[in-house]
């Protein structure tokens, strides 16, 4: 098999994604990542378009990179320019990486509509500008933008477009699908196709928005494309790029393409956390290999058959990309899967044992009283913690108070105080936030802060109230899930009471010892 290279643009491609604007110190941190996981190209950003970028590459200039290249990226030059004069290409220079990607049109309705020049002017732009970076001593990727869609209107001048850099000396030459909108069977065709005509290198790039980037990318693969590009969880504008997580792990446990170590497999949930964390997006839990729900199972019959042999209804080892097998335990699941994730959770029961029954007695009762431990993997895992006497605790809360104040012409205040013991020393904080749940939040975090530092790290992701109408009592009870990220994992928890503030304060206590436990066993 080829090597395979990969080419992440998260920094510059996937920073176009709404909701996301990473800083200069962002972009560092994310850089590093990606080093350490063994990515062979990050494309660093747009000097000439971003000022933000412009620092970026200033700054990258003094970091080593172990194992990545960092590539800056701009277009070809304007119509009707000499390449010396050309702004575009001076930034791009300026930016003083080795590797220098440019992108150039190979759809003519956008050489005549969008860059209003002719179909021979763009090819001499194509050209001139790689024959300009290749005498300056740069490793020149091209990027054939809306390729794709060329190639169906017009195969021949699309053709002539990768030609044409080819001719200038690109070391590489990448297919984009700009728009999203190809099919698998199409791009196997036309990459088929363009590798009988050109001899560089050639790499795919492709846009979800038909929900077909990480299969297209694979076909190119398939097809003979060497180089594959895309994003860290599929990050970028409208449907986002290729998924590169998805992408690695497919090529390493689908095709043994040998495109990460093995040791790097393994930290593919961490990376795709981590990136989320510091894009500020939540991960999400059904994003295939590394998302929570990833190898989540829940009926019972599935987990019966995965307890005997873990193949019947996974596609590959969890553990294999870092993530995990979660059992989700309800009222269907019975005695063997209580003690299956027993065990997951180092924790000694046995099927005869009165404590496994005690155990399964409570959990009963609890799940008729609402509680609903398939959603809230971490409240279960303390529940049997604290049952089995595993579980040192970190705090011990004295009261609290939540003060909520309307008053004329101004906005509806909440305040919370809270006074709790860590060790023998007694803490009280009061925090103001933007509504009850988030006041309590705060004020629990500041008292905690001090004593365990690592708290910053986490903050709640998502939070749900659920009005319980079971068996009609007169007291209506809610159910509070509540969703909590770090740079590793995310966990949910879980409160039920008559009370919201009450069901909300078993949750978010709850996210907090799961937290400090999870940090207390790694060491
Ligand atoms: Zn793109």
């Amino acid at each position: 098999m080829a090597k395979i290279e990969i080419y992440d643009t998260t920094l510059r491609d996937g920073a176009q994604t709404q909701g996301i604007s990473f800083s200069v110190s962002d972009k560092l941190r994310i850089a590093e990542k990606l080093d350490s996981l063994g990515i062979h190209y990050i494309e660093g950003g747009w000097p000439g378009a971003n000022p933000k970028d412009v620092d970026f590459f200033k700054k990258a200039k003094n970091r080593k990179f172990k194992n990545s290249r960092l590539v800056a990226f701009g277009s070809t030059r304007r119509a009707n320019v000499s390449v010396s004069k050309d702004s575009s290409l001076k930034g791009l220079m300026n930016a003083g990486t080795d590797a220098i990607t440019i992108f150039g049109k190979s759809w003519l309705l956008h050489v005549t509509e969008v860059l209003n020049t002719t179909p021979e002017e763009n090819l001499r732009m194509i050209e001139e500008s790689v024959k300009f970076l290749k005498s300056k001593g740069k490793f020149t990727i091209f990027d054939a933008e809306h390729f794709f869609d060329g190639y169906r209107e017009n195969p021949e001048y699309a053709l002539k477009t990768l030609a044409a850099a080819e001719e200038g000396g690109s070391d590489r030459i990448v297919l984009c699908d700009t728009n999203g909108g190809a099919l698998t069977s199409g791009v196997f065709e036309v990459v088929k196709d363009v590798k009988a005509k050109i001899k560089a290198p050639i790499g795919i790039h492709t846009h979800n928005d038909a929900d077909m980037a990480v299969a297209n990318t694979i076909a190119a693969v398939q097809a003979g494309c060497t180089q594959v590009q895309g994003t860290m969880n599929g990050y970028g504008e409208r449907c986002g790029n290729a998924n590169l997580i998805s992408i690695v792990a497919n090529l390493k446990l689908k095709l043994g393409i040998d495109c990460v170590s093995d040791l790097s497999l393994k930290e593919l949930t961490e990376t795709a956390y981590y990136i989320a964390e510091t894009s500020n997006m939540k991960l999400g839990d059904n994003q295939p290999f590394v998302g929570a729900s990833a190898f989540a199972h829940k009926a019972g019959v599935h987990v019966n058959a995965i307890m005997k042999n873990a193949k019947t209804y996974e596609h590959i080892d969890p553990a294999r990309v870092g993530n995990r097998r979660i059992l989700l335990i309800s009222e269907l699941s019975g005695k063997s899967s209580i003690l299956k994730k027993a065990k997951e959770i180092d924790v000694e029961l046995t099927k005869e044992a009165p404590a496994t029954k005690k155990i399964l007695k409570v959990l009963q009762d609890m799940e008729h009283k609402g509680y609903h431990f398939e959603a809230a993997e971490a409240s279960l895992e303390l529940f049997m913690k604290k049952a089995m006497k595993k579980f040192k605790k970190f705090f011990e809360l004295k009261d609290f108070r939540v003060i909520i104040e309307k008053r004329p012409k101004s906005k509806i205040a909440s305040e919370a105080t809270i006074k709790l013991k860590v060790g023998d020393k007694l803490e009280h904080t009061a925090s103001l936030g933007d509504g009850p749940v988030n006041a309590l939040d705060f004020a629990l975090r500041k008292a905690l802060k001090n004593f365990y530092p690592t708290l910053n790290e986490m903050h709640l992701t998502d939070f749900k109230v659920r009005v319980l109408d079971e068996k009609a009592g007169t007291a209506a009870k809610v159910r509070v899930l509540i969703q909590s990220q770090d740079k590793t994992d995310s966990w949910w928890t879980i409160g039920v009471s008559e009370n919201i503030i009450e069901a909300s304060w078993q949750a978010l206590v709850d996210s907090v010892e799961y937290k400090l436990l999870k940090d207390s066993e790694k060491k």
